[in-house]
């Protein structure tokens, strides 16, 4: 009897104390800290491949070990690195009836040897694109043909044309460098025809480069092999063409706000103490270059063993659905939705289902990759993606946040996932897309 008296009042002081707790430890003054911080000047707007997304490791880390968060298994530290391959043109020189192009004129896609030339004789030759169609349409077609070939470009599109030369060097896989069959799309500005014969003579060096996402481990008390992600993109778009005297890409929504939110989450849960299944919590790298982060971090575990991913991106503005809102990216293709909201009853924060249908969401970010492996993985939002003034842009920056709204939903996730994180309630899978 004494016992079980002991016990009630032990679980009423756990409930009564996490209850409070949610709001000293998740305060406005830490989480302030943490989005300016990762959204500075210093971090030089967290491009991939930059020293500014080094930094932006260091802080997170800096962060992760503060809370007390282990490496993953099998891990020495946080950082989970890999390597992309970058290709530097060193040179890229096209002669068309004998005259010269100036280099201004040429971009080059799709070549991934250090050396290749060729002319007419022996490559698919020259094509002149459409003007009256979409430059991207035919560009895209182009690019993945896996040919030789010179593509003449009108004039009129001189616009796109810079577009694609002032994108950043690709960066492929190691089993993708110096292919036996090389190929290459070679744009030419200004040009109408090749009237005899021309020659491509093109060099790159490739250089090899690390990546990483930052990531540790809370390990679960009972069900330790049941896995629970928590997750945000911390890379952004870096230092771009300035505009109105501003040039760096702070990314303070996009997502240094649910990067954020995960850091809290972390410090949230591991002062609980009580999750009975292994959270992970993860700072991805490489989401707006192409969700390289997510996944190589996919192919680091068994999706099998993870039961749910919560992954947050952007909510720095209050959602369309107005204040203590946010929406799940992909809610009617598991239960993981009704879950949350169901342990939201009684609080005066709702989750919805995605209102941007036609945008694509679930697919566009970190979720997506796990998703498609069978994960209950989905995206929490609060963002008006299709009126957004600030997404992408170089206005993305600490002052246009609404600091309250990322507080409220970063302690709406926390009391949503707690039936999750003690291993009471497992989401329903998503069928698997396709072949791993
Ligand atoms: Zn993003």
């Amino acid at each position: 009897m004494k016992k079980t008296l002991y016990t009630l009042f032990l679980a009423f002081a756990a409930s009564v104390a996490s209850a409070q707790d949610i709001n000293k430890i998740i305060t406005k003054d830490y989480v302030d800290h943490l989005i300016k911080t990762l959204s500075s000047d210093e971090m030089q707007g967290r491009r991939t491949f930059t020293p500014g997304i080094d930094k932006a490791a260091s802080f997170i880390e800096g962060e992760f070990k503060q809370i007390g968060l282990k490496p993953l298994a099998g891990a020495s530290g946080y950082r989970q690195t890999f390597y992309k391959y970058q290709f530097k043109p060193v040179s890229a020189k096209v002669t068309i009836d004998g005259q010269a192009v100036p280099s201004e004129n040429i971009v080059v896609v799709g070549h991934n040897n250090e050396q290749l030339s060729f002319d007419q004789t022996n490559s698919d030759g020259f094509i002149k694109l459409d003007p009256s169609k979409d430059f991207i349409t035919q560009y895209r077609g182009l690019a993945r043909s896996g040919k030789k070939q010179l593509v003449l470009v009108d004039v009129n599109f001189v616009d796109a044309f810079n577009r694609l030369k002032g994108q950043a060097g690709r960066a492929v896989d190691e089993k993708d460098l110096n292919p036996a069959k090389p190929s290459a799309i070679v744009f030419v500005l200004d040009k109408d025809t090749v009237a005899k014969d021309f020659k491509v003579e093109l060099k790159n060096e490739i250089v090899k480069m690390p990546l990483f996402n930052v990531a540790g481990i809370i390990p679960g008390k009972s069900k330790a092999k049941e896995l629970v992600i928590f997750s945000g993109h911390y890379d952004h778009m870096g230092i771009v063409k300035a505009k109105d005297g501003d040039s760096i890409m702070n990314g303070a929504d996009d997502d240094a706000s649910g990067t954020s939110a995960m850091i809290a989450l972390a410090k949230y849960y591991k002062k609980l103490n009580n999750n009975e299944r292994t959270l992970i919590f993860v700072a991805f790298t490489a989401e707006e270059i192409g969700g390289f982060g997510a996944r190589y971090f996919s192919q680091q575990l068994n999706p099998d063993d993870v039961v749910a991913m919560f992954n947050i991106e952007m909510i720095g503005k209050d959602s369309k659905f107005g204040k203590n809102t946010a929406f799940i990216t992909g809610y009617d293709k598991s239960d993981f939705g009704q879950i949350l909201q169901k342990n939201l009853a009684g609080t005066e924060f709702t989750f919805h289902p995605d209102p941007y249908i036609k945008e694509n969401l679930f697919y566009r970010s970190d979720n997506a990759t796990l998703a498609a492996l069978g994960v209950p993985a989905h995206t929490i939002s609060t963002d008006k993606i299709d009126v957004d003034p600030y997404y992408h842009q170089l206005t993305d920056e600490y002052k246009t946040l609404d600091v309250e709204n990322i507080l409220s939903t970063i302690k709406a996730i926390a009391k949503s996932a707690v039936s999750i994180v003690k291993g009471i309630d497992t989401p329903t899978r998503i069928p698997k897309l396709g072949q791993r």
